[in-house]
């Protein structure tokens, strides 16, 4: 830490007794239950089948007996199924990155984006954001949470906020220098490209106002926050969230770095064994889990994120009493985030299934080129394809790259390989090579 003060926005919540907070998030939870049973056809069928009805939910130990929600729920019912309020009390929409193929929204209703700004306001004010600051947000705006969400809780805070959104990084930081920006909120593979173009420029950090960054979305490590501090000298913290409990903020570290806090008068979070759905206790590695518990558009069930990880209720030095949660060590299926965008294997499959010619034997080979996700999509093609001219090869491979853009909003490299020569597997096949050192 920069020998920085360290301030916290909600106090009475951060650092509520342990107890208190139990009991609060057994009040609370009780209630979400009602709402969902009473509201979404869903959760009534899965709560029916399990024999158990929301008067049998009384405490926060309860939560095991609940059903689980996965994503395909989200698109099962999409667009509305899994609302629990009326239509007019709903006042946002927002959703999954979009790009992926499988749309997913959640509606908000006021109260919802009031607690998603909380928990954004709380994770900036971790980083040290105060009303002086000044708030460069180059997340994406849109449907995204990243850029939205960090706007709210900087503008909550009282903080000057520049919504850069992601991309055009020299004027990111013509901006960043001329406007003297002290908070920065992105990508963590976003902030090491600034910083590295920075350091190109030749610009020495020093000259900059930039205090700290709050970085997340994606998966990164503590090598990455090394070279990041460094670079910008700034204190370099990983905020996490998802579309499905509102945004980024659902936790987020505090000076401390010693994992992140999670806003746990908002959400449960549970470790679970992914393959036989028990709870897990504290310290034990397992799938993150959520339910929200103060969520009115689109309250969720112990939701399973696929995120590897940990959590500790072990007290923090910074005097918030909140589980912290570590780093996501990786998924448990085999979605991948590759610039900041979900891709599953299945997806190239598809895509090459719809292209006469193509085959779907591919590898895909992900890596990172300095602070860039790369992809490389080696494909196989048919006899026919194949012996063609280099020309027509080479048009082939271009369409190929067209559809990939399209479809995921990512540029890949296309490499054609001839007909037999991608391993086929009689287990489970790994099509995937992820090259990139976290
Ligand atoms: P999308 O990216 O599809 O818009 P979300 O933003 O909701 O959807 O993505 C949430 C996912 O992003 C999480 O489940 C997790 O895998 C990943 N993620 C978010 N923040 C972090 C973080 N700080 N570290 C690692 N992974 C993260
Ligand atoms: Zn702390």
């Amino acid at each position: 830490m920069r020998m920085r003060e360290c301030r916290i926005w909600d106090r009475e919540r951060e650092c509520m007794d342990r107890e208190a907070l139990r009991a609060l998030q057994g009040e609370r939870l009780c209630q979400t239950v009602k709402r969902v049973y009473d509201n979404v056809p869903m959760y009534r069928k899965r709560m029916q089948e399990k024999g158990i009805l929301p008067d049998d939910i009384q405490s926060v130990e309860d939560i095991r007996y609940l059903p689980f929600t996965d994503k395909p729920d989200l698109r099962d019912e999409f667009p509305y199924g899994l609302f629990a309020a009326p239509k007019h009390d709903i006042v946002r929409i927002q959703g999954s990155s979009g790009t992926t193929g499988m749309p997913i929204v959640v509606g908000y209703t006021q109260n919802d984006v009031d607690v998603w700004t909380e928990m954004a306001a709380r994770s900036l004010t971790m980083a040290g954001c105060g009303v002086d600051d000044i708030v460069q947000v180059c997340y994406g705006y849109g449907l995204f949470t990243g850029g939205l969400g960090m706007h709210q809780g900087a503008s909550r805070i009282g903080s000057m906020v520049i919504p850069m959104s992601s991309g055009n990084t020299s004027r990111q930081i013509d901006i960043l220098r001329s406007l003297g920006t002290t908070v920065l909120c992105c990508t963590p593979s976003y902030g090491l490209l600034i910083a590295e173009t920075i350091l190109e420029k030749g610009i020495d950090p020093k000259t900059l106002k930039l205090k700290a960054g709050t970085f997340g979305a994606e998966p990164w490590s503590e090598k990455i926050r090394e070279r990041i501090e460094t670079l910008l000298d700034i204190d370099a913290l990983d905020i996490y969230g998802l579309t499905e409990m509102g945004g980024p903020g659902v936790s987020c570290e505090c000076l401390f770095k010693q994992g992140m806090h999670v806003n746990e008068d908002h959400v449960i979070p549970e470790i679970i064994d992914p393959e036989t759905e028990e709870p897990l206790p504290y310290g034990e590695k397992g799938e993150l889990v959520f339910s929200t518990i103060t969520k009115e558009g689109t309250p969720l069930l112990r939701y399973r994120t696929h995120d590897l990880c940990r959590l500790t209720d072990a007290q923090c030095e910074c005097g918030r009493t909140t589980v912290r949660m570590d780093r996501i060590m990786g998924r448990t299926d085999d979605m991948l985030v590759i610039r900041g965008v979900n891709v599953f294997p299945s997806q190239i499959e598809n895509i090459l299934m719809s292209i006469p010619g193509a085959t779907p034997h591919f590898l895909l080979t992900v890596d990172r080129v300095g602070p860039t996700d790369t992809m490389e999509i080696q494909v196989e093609v048919t006899n026919e394809i194949f012996g063609d001219t280099v020309a027509s090869l080479q048009n082939f491979s271009k369409v190929i790259k067209e559809r990939v853009k399209s479809t995921l909003g990512l540029s890949a490299v296309i490499k054609l390989v001839p007909p037999k020569s991608i391993p086929r597997f009689e287990g489970k096949a790994r099509r995937v090579t992820d090259l990139r050192k976290l």
